[in-house]
């Protein structure tokens, strides 16, 4: 994913951490921290507990108990992240990586269309283990409780731990709730739709599970409104994105679902040669109104050039170029019997807007973004 940042490997899964985060932690923190007593007051009424503030309320201690509860919240959603993941693993599912993003994490897989079967284990999970992470941490806090009720820590010493454990209980249980939400993008539209595709086609029970994940939103974002909460009106609006690209996914896997690459492509193909002046390529694009060229040395591709690449080259210095100066040169590329939405979902994941297909080192065709919006209409009509 665009703009993340590596921060290491977990069961052999590279784990990335969005960058809205490095914003989205010190306004956590400082939003927690402010509103330490009402949410002490709210912790001791929800669990019917006494918490004394002592130790906390001095200096910068709201902040730094914010901050702590802010890290393990997000610790819990990595958890969370992983439990989909390793279920996924054991399923036979490349995980690519873990982004953690502001609202939950994503996990990018290999498979876009998963068996019903394998998706609901996969996504019960999930909200499960924030569950358990949420009764394990309220286990901690009665615990502790108990303890200095017993005399055995003093009462202010524990009251930080209380507000710890007790907050992190209460978000975990939370994230449960939320997640199970038989809605999309949540887990719990994950389940709905693993389980009404064992009556209905995929495409279908998609639809019904993104069309109740649409209702919710509307429903999340009108009382957003009228209780004024702005974050809800923001979730409000990630819910509605998520569940409409799910549904378009779905809807152009199925459209496009018995087309292969070898029936839109595009041959013969122009292509251009390393040491071609890139003003040549240029005309050529008036020419020939393609957008972008293959790049052949002695038989082989050994690139891509497109307008994008020329763009990116200051227009002074495009007059004494080369294409080999400013082609890429990590070609993705295609067999003539791959499917047409492998071609989708490469274009759509990195950005790529034309492919070379190849069959026994032969560049034998191109298929283009064009091709795969050309062929959707005439599958939609
Ligand atoms: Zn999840």
């Amino acid at each position: 994913m665009n703009g993340s940042l590596k921060i290491g490997h977990l069961f052999g899964i590279p784990i990335y951490l969005h960058w809205t985060f490095l914003l989205v932690i010190p306004l956590f923190a400082w939003i927690i921290g402010s509103q330490i007593v009402l949410t002490t007051e709210l912790l001791a009424d929800l669990f019917g507990l006494e918490i004394t503030m002592t130790y906390y309320l001095q200096g910068w201690m709201p902040y730094i108990l914010g901050t702590l509860v802010v890290l393990g919240l997000f610790a819990g959603v990595l958890v969370h992240e992983l439990a989909h993941s390793l279920v996924a693993k054991s399923k036979g599912i490349t995980i690519h990586s873990i982004t953690l993003l502001i609202f939950g994490g994503v996990a990018s897989m290999e498979e876009e269309m998963p068996d019903p079967k394998v998706e609901l284990p996969m996504a019960l999970v999930g909200p499960l283990t924030s569950g358990a992470i949420g009764g394990i941490f309220l286990a901690i806090t009665y615990g502790i409780a108990a303890a200095a009720g017993a005399g055995a820590v003093d009462a202010a010493t524990a009251g930080v731990f209380i507000f710890f454990f007790g907050y992190l209980a209460l978000l975990n249980i939370i994230l449960f709730l939320f997640n199970l939400l038989p809605a999309f993008p949540m887990d719990g539209g994950r389940v709905l739709r693993a389980w009404l595709a064992k009556k209905m086609p995929l495409h279908q029970a998609t639809k019904i599970a993104a069309d109740v994940g649409r209702g919710f939103a509307v429903f999340f974002g009108i009382f957003g409104f009228l209780v004024l909460s702005p974050i809800l009106v923001i979730i409000a609006f990630f819910i509605y994105i998520g569940a409409n690209q799910e549904a378009t996914m779905v809807r152009y896997n199925f459209l496009l679902k018995d087309v292969v690459v070898k029936d839109v492509m595009s041959a013969p193909v122009t292509t251009v040669r390393p040491d071609q002046p890139v003003m040549e390529v240029v005309q050529m694009m008036y020419e020939t109104k393609h957008l972008g060229f293959p790049v052949m040395e002695r038989g082989a591709v050994v690139g891509m050039v497109t307008l994008g690449d020329v763009h990116a080259a200051p227009p002074l210095d495009r007059e004494a170029m080369q294409v080999r100066d400013l082609m890429s040169r990590e070609v993705v590329m295609l067999k003539p019997s791959a499917p047409l939405t492998d071609a989708m979902r490469i274009m759509s994941r990195s950005g790529i807007g034309r492919i070379p297909v190849m069959e026994e080192g032969e560049l034998v065709g191109i298929v283009t973004r064009t091709d795969v919006l050309t062929t959707l209409e005439i599958k939609e009509a």
